[in-house]
């Protein structure tokens, strides 16, 4: 179960039959069946930086069913580095999937009250014994280390330059920010925000972005109800994508992605003759929260 960035592949992608644009697929989902595309670029640099400093280990912070969470425990790992995940909310009777991988994976897990959390992650941890010996990695991996190696992704593409736009999931905005800035001057970044909001996230991304970045525009209109939020609509779309590509999707973060690209398509929201490449970020092992039998893959 490494992590095998030489198995990422970009694949051609036919959403519906009449269309005319060209669409393809960066697959990092494939680097790991557990560990979510983007968590892993987003996690290096802080990883290296930990190792360098000689640190014993890495303290981030997450919901009972962050991605985030899971992978940075099993990175760690791998590194040789201990991990303490901070769970926002009280201990929950019945551990989430994602609680119980980070647990097989090594990491110790402390649950702070919403308010010690939004402390916490605001960098007031002072009485934490040894905090000297962790590096912090904030959650999701925002900030500047996620950004430069969120950057990275865009390496895997030696076509890069044919594309007009690149789409992606956006959470934090830490992967967009990075593929902002590795994107060329003629490119566009499409972001299809899984939570519900407003553009407060696009300011928020500026002061991490290189003069000579790409444009990029946040949609907030894919959310269906919210983050994590997954109506019966949405399951449908999932599995109509699978039986017409073979592309399996998580519910947080990719279908809402791969169902806005449909549906901008559709619209014509791309000029004819623009090159897409979408990113598929991963997160498939979110799925398994879903019941038996609602997926088809
Ligand atoms: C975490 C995650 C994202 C969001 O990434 P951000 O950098 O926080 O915007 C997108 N897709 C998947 C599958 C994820 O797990």
């Amino acid at each position: 179960m490494s992590i095998h960035p030489e198995s990422i592949t970009i694949e051609p992608i036919r959403f519906y039959t009449e269309q005319t644009i060209e669409v393809s697929l960066l697959r990092l989902d494939k680097i790991h069946t557990v560990i979510s595309g983007n968590k892993w670029f987003k996690l290096k640099e802080y990883l290296a930086l930990a190792l360098e400093a000689k640190k014993q280990g890495i303290i981030t912070f997450g919901g009972a069913w962050s991605n985030h969470i899971v992978a940075s425990a099993y990175a760690a790992r791998q590194a040789g580095l201990s991990s303490i995940g901070m769970i926002r909310g009280e201990e929950p009777l019945l551990y989430s999937q994602s609680l119980i991988d980070a647990l097989s994976y090594g990491m110790e897990l402390r649950f702070l009250s919403r308010f010690d959390y939004q402390q916490a992650t605001r960098g007031n941890i002072m009485s934490f014994p040894d905090a000297e010996n962790f590096q912090f990695i904030p959650e999701g991996g925002k900030g500047s280390p996620g950004i430069s190696g969120a950057a990275s992704i865009l390496e895997l593409v030696p076509n890069l330059p044919a594309f007009s736009h690149i789409c992606c999931a956006v959470g934090t905005g830490t992967m967009l920010a990075g593929l902002a800035n590795a994107a060329l001057p003629h490119q566009e970044i499409i972001g299809i925000s899984s939570l519900k909001g407003t553009d407060t996230l696009s300011a928020s991304i500026m002061p991490f972005l290189h003069p000579e970045a790409a444009r990029f525009t946040i949609l907030f209109d894919y959310h269906f109800g919210g983050y994590a939020k997954h109506p019966p609509a949405l399951i449908d779309f999932m599995n109509r994508f699978f039986r017409t590509t073979q592309v399996p999707t998580d519910m947080v973060y990719t279908s809402k992605l791969m169902f806005a690209v449909e549906s901008l398509l559709k619209a014509a929201y791309f000029p004819e003759g623009s090159s897409l490449l979408v990113v598929h970020s991963g997160g498939l092992q979110g799925n398994r929260s879903l019941s038996a039998g609602e997926l088809i893959f």
